[in-house]
């Protein structure tokens, strides 16, 4: 039987758990005139291409070009290395995998019990950064099609790259010892492509239900504890990375919870010491859960301004 080891005990909000999206299901459509012009323009020259493609959207220019975007991935990427290097030098007595049933609020956590260390990463916009396809749909002008991303799970191989820092990162992470495994929502039945993609852009070679999980292997669906839990049969996840509170603990994604609730979850004493210390979230504004919230979520009544004049 396991052991818990219960770490704190904190009144708030409880979170029941739903299943968290994590796949591109947010990419905003282009106008009709720039869907016409990127399907004539297959067979056109480079520059026909780029005269007649569609603008990127801020987002995307943020994140898949800016020196900025690529610099907090170098420097979170570091900082999880050097995380993971110190806590294995001290061996830990117990994971950062929330143990069932216990939340945000008032968490428990596995004990380590001897078992080989291990750190779980996400893999799209987490180890790599999917511009292929993203490049597809806006070459279109279209949405988010889940048809055409089930074929870029099995072909994509080669046209993703890894996000700056993580193969240097995951070089430390290796050296210190510890296993790096990927919990993906990546179909299960996509588990070869899904492997080559990664092994493609340098992450490395992973095998699944061993070191490469994936939507199905657990009956959760798109839920991450599920997997967390099977992992954690055979390893202490010493670190918990992703682009998606779904990555670290299911109940972050609980959709009854407001935009301000959602902070406030991520904010609750007994596990705001994690961020950065053993649960490590990277930006992404294209996508996920991350995005939402209306009018007076974003901008507060109590922040109304105009000018003076
Ligand atoms: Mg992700």
């Amino acid at each position: 039987m396991k052991q818990i080891v219960i770490l704190a005990f904190v009144a708030l909000l409880a979170a029941c758990q739903t299943a968290p999206v994590d796949q591109p299901a947010v990419i905003s459509p282009v106008d009709a005139s720039a869907s016409a012009s990127a399907s004539a323009s297959e067979s056109a020259s480079a520059s026909e291409q780029e005269a007649k493609a569609p603008d990127p959207l801020p987002a995307h220019q943020w994140l898949y070009g800016s020196a900025e975007a690529s610099l907090i991935m170098r420097q979170t990427w570091s900082t999880i290395a050097s995380y993971v290097e110190a806590k294995a030098a001290e061996a830990p007595a117990h994971g950062v995998v929330l143990a069932r049933n216990s939340t945000p609020a008032d968490p428990s956590f596995l004990a380590c019990e001897g078992k080989p260390l291990a750190a779980v990463f996400d893999a799209d916009e987490t180890l790599i950064w999917n511009i292929g396809a993203t490049g597809y749909f806006m070459r279109k002008g279209i949405g988010f099609d889940p048809v055409i991303w089930d074929d870029w799970e099995k072909t994509g191989a080669g046209k993703a790259v890894a996000i700056p820092g993580a193969l240097e990162g995951l070089e430390r992470i290796r050296a210190a010892g510890v296993t790096v495994i990927v919990n993906t929502n990546r179909e299960n039945r996509n588990a070869a492509g899904t492997a080559e993609t990664l092994q493609a852009a340098g992450i490395g070679t992973f095998a699944h239900r061993s070191t490469l999980f994936l939507r199905g292997d657990a009956p959760d669906g798109s839920g991450k504890d599920g997997r967390r839990e099977i992992i954690s049969e055979n390893y202490c996840v010493i670190a918990l990375v992703g682009d998606q509170l779904g990555d670290i603990a299911d109940p972050f994604n609980d959709e009854t919870l407001s935009v301000s609730g959602r902070r406030a979850l991520t904010e609750a004493p007994a596990i705001a010491g994690l961020w950065g210390n053993g649960w490590f979230v990277l930006p992404n504004p294209i996508y996920g859960p991350s995005i939402r919230g209306g009018f007076t979520d974003i901008y507060p009544p109590e922040t109304d301004w105009a000018p003076s004049n």
